[in-house]
């Protein structure tokens, strides 16, 4: 018997039943053959070893494959799985698995659980495993052995109940396990790898399920990339908005209150309120309206949008009122604003019309996704709907695009890229049918691109199933991509809601759509700057711009106070600390809390009516007339500079 199979390139080749992938990749070299680390087989990941008995699509797995570290760091995950068995006899498992950036096991362990205290002897034992030499094997197990084998583990026996009979995994000694995947069936490359922290992981990932404890780690092939990893998980939680929302006391989310619930500290809710001023200050001058509407709607509202059929499984569930009444949690604001639109009869000097609110929504965001103001369950969005005739949309999106990039001048943020998402040329069904409408508003964004001379790349199959859009990518202080801005055409809601105005012709016609988000929610925004700014604000964004130490309180708190009048008069956030602590730690402590100016006031500077200053950040003070140093506070607020 012979089986064909397809290489990358489009070449068929055959071989014999029963082939691996290693035979197959010694077949076309002996360096590939020697490089290969896994196969894959139609898309899916297989061991190097394992026999092959279909025809099919093959793909040869080294170390330049991107999956390469996904079979490493499964391995990983096996051998850490073992070393855990050996040193916890009676240590009950639950799923194990590589990730985007390491691998992880979930224990869970009658008497005491695994304690990052333990991380360093599970590594040796993890090293002591791959220095013995042993080889991972294919093998499997009947359902009933594995019945008898998880007898009284609750977690793994439920794994084994649903994969099958009999149950194929990998063998090491006498260590069996069975996760999906492929392993690498040699374990000297696995060299570089590190174990690196102990949390809580719900069972299948649902909060209503019990908890496990996960053990993370991660594994590269070189030890540079180990390196650098180790270097970026240091600056990262340096920069975890978290830790510094804890530290400077902006902000908190208690899961017993409710989880993805931010309540936002006067520090936090300062910045906050900074930005959304400004915001709005920036979009009324872009000719914007803003609006007030409720969270909440008449369910059939969002049946009417599609929201409920498209959207339904990142909305809260309805509220019940009685007799029929359902209402729904907005988790978008459009439907609110189209409200707005069909209240008046429109007409085409109505137009563009420019709705803007600072909408807040619901989103019922899975509770292992939600993580600090990144990913919350009810945000603002700094939201905005432009209702325009088809021929003023591409000067409406140009207008748009060029608020957003001003707005990212003030905000420091300067590594961004453009992307044009349009749908998919040959899976036309997914979005909503109107080739002419499709065709010209593609080519009007990429106009429009192209009269302000900027670089933007194309993505085919990324649009809204509504219409085009033009994402901002920026980069986060991590080097993660991150959708900042964006703004959507959309032909299909005007049509479903019944949309119109009055035409020069006195006809009526139907508007479109334009949906722009120019910071996003202020949740995701502000864990942006907290990250970027590593907590140090630029003065018009620190809640405390200020603050005044006075040398003796009984000789200069006069003086000091005089000095907070004038800022605060100037609209300035100062604080005066006049606590009986040492000079020394009443500036260190205005340091750790990273506010822009700390002011000392003593002897000579009141007699010279003076002040010295010390910027955050830099070791020497200055001195300086007290106006003058009000007036410099003052530009640089207005400056939005650091
Ligand atoms: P994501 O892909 O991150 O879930 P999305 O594509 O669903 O976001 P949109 O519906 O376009 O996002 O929402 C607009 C903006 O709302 C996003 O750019 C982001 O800033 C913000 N956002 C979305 N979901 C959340 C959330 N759960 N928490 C905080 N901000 C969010
Ligand atoms: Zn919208």
């Amino acid at each position: 018997m012979s089986l064909s199979l397809t290489f990358p390139d489009g070449n068929v080749k055959s071989f014999d039943d029963g082939v691996t992938t290693k035979d197959v990749a010694s077949s076309i070299s002996i360096s590939l053959g020697k490089k290969a680390l896994a196969g894959k087989l139609d898309g899916k990941l297989v061991d190097l070893l394992a026999p092959i008995t279909a025809d099919g699509a093959i793909e040869i797995i080294t170390q330049d494959s991107k999956e390469a570290l996904e079979v490493l760091r499964h391995t990983a995950a096996f051998v850490l799985a073992d070393a855990l068995s050996q040193l916890f006899p009676g240590l009950r498992f639950g799923q194990g698995a590589s990730t985007d950036d390491g691998f992880f096991y979930d224990t869970d362990k009658d008497n005491g659980q695994v304690a990052v205290t333990d991380l360093e002897a599970i590594k040796n034992k993890m090293a002591a495993i791959i220095k013995a030499g042993g080889k991972i094997e294919l093998a499997s197990i009947s359902a009933a052995d594995a019945k008898a084998r998880y007898q009284g583990d609750q977690f793994k026996s439920q794994l084994a109940a649903n994969a099958g009979d009999p149950i194929s995994g990998h063998k090491l000694g006498d260590f069996f396990d069975f996760e999906e995947g492929a392993l690498l069936p040699d374990l000297k490359l696995l060299k570089h790898f590190d174990l690196l922290s102990v949390a809580g992981a719900y069972w299948e990932g649902k909060s209503s399920n019990p908890m496990l404890q996960r053990v993370y780690g991660t594994a590269y092939f070189k030890a540079s990339d180990l390196e650098e990893d180790a270097k970026r998980r240091q600056e990262a939680k340096e920069r975890d908005h978290r830790t510094i929302g804890r530290d400077l006391d902006l902000f908190f989310v208690d899961p017993e209150v409710g989880a993805g619930m931010p309540y936002w500290m006067p520090n936090g809710a300062t910045i906050r309120r900074t930005v959304e001023r400004y915001i709005v200050d920036r979009e009324v001058a872009d000719g914007y309206e803003h609006v007030y509407t409720p969270v909440a709607a008449n369910l059939n509202l969002y049946k009417t949008s599609g929201h409920w059929q498209h959207y339904r499984e990142d909305m809260f569930p309805p509220m019940d009122m009685g007799e029929g009444e359902e209402l729904e949690l907005r988790p978008m604001n459009c439907p609110s604003h189209i409200q707005i639109y069909k209240h008046h009869i429109r007409s085409y000097r109505d137009l563009p019309l420019r709705i803007a609110e600072l909408g807040l929504m619901h989103r019922y965001e899975k509770s292992g996704a939600l993580s600090g103001l990144q990913r919350v369950r009810a945000m603002t969005l700094n939201d905005g709907h432009t209702f325009v005739a088809l021929d003023q949309v591409q000067d409406e999106f140009q207008k748009i695009l060029k608020l957003i990039m001003s707005v990212y001048e003030d905000f420091d943020i300067t590594d961004y890229s453009f992307r044009l998402s349009y749908r998919d040329p040959k899976n036309t069904e997914k979005y909503y049918a109107n080739d002419e409408m499709w065709n010209k508003s593609q080519s009007m964004l990429k106009a429009a691109m192209d009269n302000l001379g900027l670089d933007y790349y194309e993505a085919e199959g990324e649009a809204a199933f509504y219409g085009p859009k033009l994402d901002i990518q920026t980069k986060t202080a991590l080097g993660n991509d991150e959708t900042m801005s964006t703004i959507q055409l959309d032909f299909m809601l005007p049509e479903r809601f019944g949309l119109t105005y009055i035409g020069s012709d006195g006809e009526e016609h139907q508007p479109v759509m334009i949906h722009r988000g120019i910071v996003g929610t202020m949740e995701r925004f502000i864990a942006y700057l907290i990250e970027q700014y590593k907590g140090a604000f630029p003065t018009w964004l620190a809640p405390t711009q200020a603050v005044l130490i006075p040398v003796k309180n009984d000789l200069h708190l006069d003086y000091v106070k005089m000095i907070r009048d004038k800022m605060v008069e100037a609209g300035l956030r100062v604080k005066i600390d006049d606590r009986n602590e040492k000079m020394g730690y009443k500036i260190r402590e205005a340091q750790t809390k990273k506010v822009p100016y700390t002011v000392v006031v003593g002897d000579s500077e009141l007699d010279s009516a003076t002040v010295s200053v010390r910027r955050y950040g830099e070791d020497k003070a200055w001195s300086q007339s007290a106006e003058m140093f009000v007036n410099a506070v003052k530009a640089d607020v207005a400056n939005y500079s650091r």
